[in-house]
């Protein structure tokens, strides 16, 4: 007797709802992204209990006609693409018509929506079957609530973690959507109290300083670069602000917010030796291009996405953030002390949105930051910048000092690669002495200036071999005595699987032994003195990156070099040693950070002095 049946297409959509509907932000993203697929200019979205209890979505996009609303809930219901050619060209974020069918399956759905002409249609849903179907109001859009979602899949339900979390993720899609549409004006409410919104006015930087704040809006320089096939814009913010976290990198791909680690990696280059080890920049940047050049359609969430042409994308993306970085004066300025506001209390609450007081500062933020970005007014209530801080406690928020605001610079056109620094970035500074056998002080007539000798000199030397190593070729050097390696078995067995990838690059591993090799010759640039070091960091590479990056080694060996053949702290030096030190400092390419991103100056202006010693107020 066979066996194999079809499944109805309730149970098929319950099925397949378990990959596009983890949680209730997965609700909110699909709903959203229809809505924006919808041309809406406003998307509303209100949640009680973190939306599992209700989710209500409503839009003025182009509503839906009579015999779309129930197809619309079939599972490969689409209007976005129609054969296979559209597939290639997806300009929309939609296309796999899975939302809708999904969602309804898991909950309890009512639709109004209408095309703005004639009386608009209402359906009501119960785990995916259609209870009634009639007729609405005709205002123009869409609204669909979604109630009790997984009432019908316990399971799933049971997995549902903390409203605070559930809410967190929701914020997180919604600060996503607002970079990615900032013409869209989002409002976000939960229980009934608003907890987020952008002005739709089009302007990234007012988006960004709503979800990071004003002080790091303050710190966001422009930028824009583009090749045939790419063109790139957006924000990334100095270097003196940064977080631990990743998920500070915003990529958006033809209005689609992804995360392709590569392209983070490429952002990360951008910055290479400005930030410090093991941190990550704040970037928002948009990226446009012919669909055909990039797959979304590799995950069903659409998160992670696939690009051909890849290499010339990175380059351009890596370029253009070290070609701003190489015109803009990156000297963090030291301010007279500010008053600190009392800090709100941060506790497990923090995500619970329900005191009126944290509405009304919301406003008063709204007002403050449209304020500040039309007028540099240096007056505006910090502690603004702690309630958002407070209500993204999951992000793990260094604290950054208070600046004055920053006029927003025009964008700077870069190419790749990036440019000639731009000289003069640092002014000729006379050292007045050296404090603690550490620090030069310097002054000018702009102020009074503080070098970590150290850093400063690592950075020079870091250039200078850097430049040294580029240039030695690839020939090898024999050694007097050869040298033992012992690895792990791991290693051991990743130096086998890479031979060849070793021997293109001039390591002949020669075995010995159970888990040792000998190693009798090394490529020629190798810096004296560091060669095991160098060899190590090699198969470091191979174990984590399963290839050789010679260029990166290289820029490796002449860190390791620099910090070790730099002056200490504690070192005494004379007056025309410090000068020379520090016109040597000016030249650098990158005068600002030493390589491992720690500042090496740090400014008093006059101006600053004067308000600290209140001779001016
Ligand atoms: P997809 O977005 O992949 O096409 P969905 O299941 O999310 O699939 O939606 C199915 C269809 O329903 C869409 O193609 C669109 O035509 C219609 N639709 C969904 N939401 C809206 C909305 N807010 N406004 C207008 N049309 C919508
Ligand atoms: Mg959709």
């Amino acid at each position: 007797m066979a066996r194999i049946h079809l499944m109805p297409d309730h149970l098929s959509n319950k099925i397949a709802a378990g990959e596009v509907v983890e949680r209730p932000a997965s609700v909110v993203k699909e709903l959203v992204e229809n809505s924006i697929d919808a041309g809406a200019s406003w998307v509303s979205v209100e949640l009680m209990e973190a939306g599992l209890q209700r989710i209500r979505i409503t839009d003025d996009g182009s509503g839906m006609e009579e015999e779309d609303c129930e197809r619309a809930f079939f599972r490969h219901a689409t209007s976005k693409i129609q054969n296979e050619n559209d597939l290639f060209h997806v300009r929309t974020l939609g296309f796999r018509g899975e939302a809708l069918a999904s969602i309804a399956a898991v909950s309890r759905l009512s639709m109004q929506t209408s095309t703005g002409e004639v009386a608009g249609t209402k359906i009501e849903l119960e785990g995916g079957k259609v209870l009634e179907k009639g007729k609405s109001d005709a205002r123009q859009g869409t609204d669909i609530i979604v109630d009790e979602l997984f009432f019908n899949t316990p399971a799933r339900l049971k997995y549902m973690k903390t409203i605070h979390t559930e809410l967190g993720h929701i914020t997180d899609v919604m600060n996503r959507m607002a970079m990615a549409h900032p013409e869209v004006k989002f409002t976000l409410t939960h229980n009934e109290k608003q907890i987020f919104q952008t002005n739709g006015r089009g302007d990234l930087r007012q988006v960004v300083a709503k979800i990071y704040g004003m002080n790091v809006a303050r710190k966001l320089v422009p930028i824009e670069a583009e090749t045939r096939d790419f063109k790139v814009t957006g924000y990334v913010a100095k270097p003196e602000v940064y977080r631990a976290s990743r998920n500070y990198m915003a990529t958006i791909i033809n209005g689609r917010y992804i995360r392709n680690i590569p392209l983070n990696k490429a952002i990360q280059e951008g910055y290479h030796t400005l930030l410090p080890i093991g941190k990550s920049p704040i970037v928002v940047l948009n990226v446009e291009m012919d669909p055909i050049l990039v797959d979304v359609n590799v995950h069903p969430s659409k998160l992670e996405v696939r690009f051909s042409k890849e290499k010339e994308l990175y380059d351009l993306v890596q370029g253009a953030i070290r070609g701003v970085f190489r015109t803009e004066t990156l000297i963090p300025n030291v301010e007279s002390p500010v008053k600190k506001q009392e800090k709100p209390k941060s506790t497990q609450e923090t995500f619970a949105f329900d005191s009126v007081h944290r509405e009304e500062a919301h406003e008063k933020r709204e007002e403050a930051v449209d304020h500040l970005l039309r007028h540099s007014d240096p007056g505006f209530p910090h502690q603004q910048d702690e309630v958002l801080q407070e209500m993204q406690a999951d992000f793990q928020i260094e604290e950054t000092k208070p600046s004055e605001p920053e006029a927003a610079p025009e964008p700077k056109q870069v190419q790749t690669p990036a440019p000639e620094p731009e000289e003069n970035r640092v002014p000729t500074m006379y050292p007045i002495g050296q404090l603690h056998g550490t620090y030069i002080l310097a002054q000018n007539e702009e102020g009074m200036y503080i070098v970590d000798q150290h850093a400063a000199q690592e950075r020079i030397k870091y250039e200078f071999f850097r430049d040294q190593l580029a240039e030695v070729d690839h020939e090898v050097q024999e050694l007097l005595v050869p040298i033992t390696f012992d690895f792990s078995r791991q290693e051991a067995l990743k130096i086998e699987e890479h031979k060849e990838t070793l021997e293109a690059v001039g390591l002949f591993f020669e075995p010995f032994g159970a888990n040792s090799f000998i190693i009798r010759s090394h490529p020629q640039w190798f810096p004296k003195g560091f060669e095991e070091e160098v060899i190590h960091e090699m198969v470091e590479q191979l174990m984590n990156e399963e290839r050789i990056d010679v260029l990166k080694l290289r820029e490796e060996a002449a860190i390791m070099m620099s910090c070790k053949r730099s002056i200490k702290a504690n070192h005494y030096l004379n007056q025309s040693d410090m000068f020379r030190l520090l016109e040597d400092l000016r030249k650098s390419t990158d005068p600002f950070t030493c390589p491992h991103g720690r500042p090496i100056i740090v400014f008093f202006s006059e101006y600053e002095m004067e308000k600290m010693f209140k001779r001016v107020m």
